[in-house]
C-alpha cells in the first residue's frame, strides 16, 4: 500500500504486519542475556505457530546507571542464531548510529525505537540520518510523556530519511498516578493516533503497560478490542530470573495459555467484550469533558468577576469571532465535524453568558467614587 494523507505528511509502504488472519505477534526477552536463554525462549516460542518476530533488547537503556545496562553487540550474533534455528525475523531496539550499523551489519529485520528515544528529537534525528537509504521496517514506540505530537514527529523524521515500512507500539505513558499500571495506557491514545496516523500499522506492548504478569490478558485484550495490528509481549524461559523486567515477562507456555485466552480474531468485530470496552472508553471520555466543562465555566465565572469590577460589557463580540474562528481552524485541522463544533461552542457560549450574568446579579460592583470615598 502506498499512501500519503494530510493529518500526518508521510508516504507508508507497510509490510510489517505478518500475522494473516490474526494480530502479528513479537515476542522475546526484554534483554538478551545468554546464548543458552536466546534459544531456550526461541525454541519455546515456535512451538506456538502464533509468534511471528522474535524480539530482544541488546542495548537496555536504564533510568539508573549501574543496572544492566545489556550485553551489547554480542547479543546481535545470539539473534543470527535464533534466526537461523527458528526462521523467526528478528528485532531489536536502536538509539544511536552505532547500534543502527551493528544491527544492520548482523542482519536484523526490524528495528523499534524505545520509549526514551522517542522523547528526544535529536537521539531520532540520529538514528533516522543512519537509517538514510536502508530498506528496513522500523516500530516507533510513544514517547514517556503523553505527547503525541512527538511521537508523530519521530516517524516523520524516519519518513523524511526514506523508512516507508513504519510502524507505531503504544507502551503506555509516564502519568502522574499509573496505578494499577506500570505506564498508564490512556486509551483514548489509541483513537487519537489512528486519527492522525491512518495506515500506519499499531502495535500494543502489553508487557511494559502492565508491568505485571497477572495485567498482560486484560490489557492485551483491550488494546485488541480497540482494533491494534498486533501486540509485542515480553517472554523469558525463566523470568524469575530476568536480568531485566523480571516482574512482567512471562514462559513461552504461559504465552501460549495467555494467548490461547484472547479473542485474537481482529474480524471479530461485533464481541460483546469489545462493544463493552468501547463503551468503559466513552464513559472516560465523557467524564473527561464534563470535568473540562466544570474547569471551563469556573474560568468564565472569573471573567465575569473581572468584568464586573472595571464595568466592562459581558458579551464581547470580537473575543466571540476570535474563539469560534480558533476552534473550527483546529476542528477542520484535526478532522472533526466543522458544524458540530460550532453547535457545541453555540451551547458553552450561551453557557458561559449566563454564568457571567450570574456574577453581575450576584452583587452590585462598587463604583470607583465609592471606593474613594474618605472616611
Ligand atoms: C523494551 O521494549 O524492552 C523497552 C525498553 O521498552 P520501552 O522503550 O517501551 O520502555
Ligand atoms: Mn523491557
Amino acid at each position: 500500500m502506498s499512501s500519503s494523507n494530510s493529518t500526518l505528511n508521510i508516504t507508508t509502504d507497510s509490510k510489517i504486519l505478518r500475522g494473516g488472519s490474526i494480530p502479528t505477534l513479537i515476542s522475546g526477552p526484554c534483554s538478551a542475556e545468554s546464548e543458552e536463554q536466546m534459544l531456550q525462549t526461541a525454541r519455546g516460542l515456535i512451538q506456538d505457530h502464533r509468534v511471528h518476530i522474535f524480539r530482544a533488547g541488546i542495548w537496555k537503556p536504564r533510568t539508573r546507571p549501574g543496572l544492566f545496562e545489556g550485553v551489547g553487540r554480542v547479543g546481535l550474533e545470539w539473534l543470527q542464531t535464533v534466526k537461523q534455528e527458528t526462521g523467526l525475523p528478528t528485532a531489536v531496539e536502536v538509539a544511536n548510529t552505532q547500534h543502527v550499523e551493528e544491527a544492520l551489519k548482523h542482519g536484523v529485520d526490524i528495528l523499534w525505537v524505545g520509549a526514551r528515544t522517542t522523547v528526544n528529537p535529536f537521539s531520532v534525528q540520529e538514528v533516522a540520518d543512519a537509517l538514510r537509504g536502508v530498506d528496513i521496517p522500523v516500530l516507533v514506540k510513544n514517547p514517556v510523556n503523553p505527547d503525541i505530537q512527538l511521537w508523530l514527529g519521530a516517524l516523520e523524521r524516519l519518513n523524511q530519511a526514506g523508512i516507508t515500512d513504519l510502524g507505531l507500539i503504544h507502551r503506555g505513558f509516564s502519568t502522574p498516578n499509573n496505578k494499577p499500571y506500570r505506564n498508564h495506557p490512556k486509551w483514548e491514545t489509541i483513537q487519537q493516533i489512528r486519527a492522525l496516523a491512518p495506515g500506519i500499522p499499531l502495535f500494543c506492548d502489553p508487557s511494559h503497560i502492565a508491568g505485571r504478569r497477572d495485567l498482560l490478558e486484560t490489557v492485551s485484550q483491550q488494546a485488541l478490542h480497540l482494533g491494534v495490528d498486533g501486540l509485542m509481549i515480553e517472554s523469558h524461559i525463566n523470568p524469575d530470573v530476568a536480568l531485566s523486567d523480571a516482574s512482567q515477562q512471562v514462559t513461552p507456555d504461559a504465552l501460549t495459555l495467555l494467548l490461547n485466552n484472547l479473542d485474537l480474531d481482529h474480524e471479530h468485530l461485533a464481541s460483546p467484550e469489545q462493544l463493552q470496552d468501547l463503551r468503559n472508553l466513552i464513559d472516560r471520555l465523557d467524564h473527561d469533558l464534563i470535568n473540562v466543562l466544570f474547569l471551563r465555566s469556573d474560568v468564565s465565572k472569573r471573567i465575569g468577576e473581572y468584568k464586573r469590577a472595571n464595568a466592562l460589557d459581558i458579551f464581547q463580540a470580537n473575543r466571540w469571532k476570535e474563539i469560534m474562528e480558533d476552534r473550527t481552524r483546529l476542528a477542520s485541522e484535526i478532522g472533526v465535524d466543522e458544524g458540530f463544533v460550532r453547535a457545541i461552542f453555540d451551547a458553552i457560549h450561551q453557557h458561559s453568558i449566563g454564568v457571567q450574568n450570574g456574577v453581575l446579579s450576584e452583587a452590585p460592583a462598587l463604583k470607583k467614587s465609592e471606593n474613594s470615598v474618605e472616611k
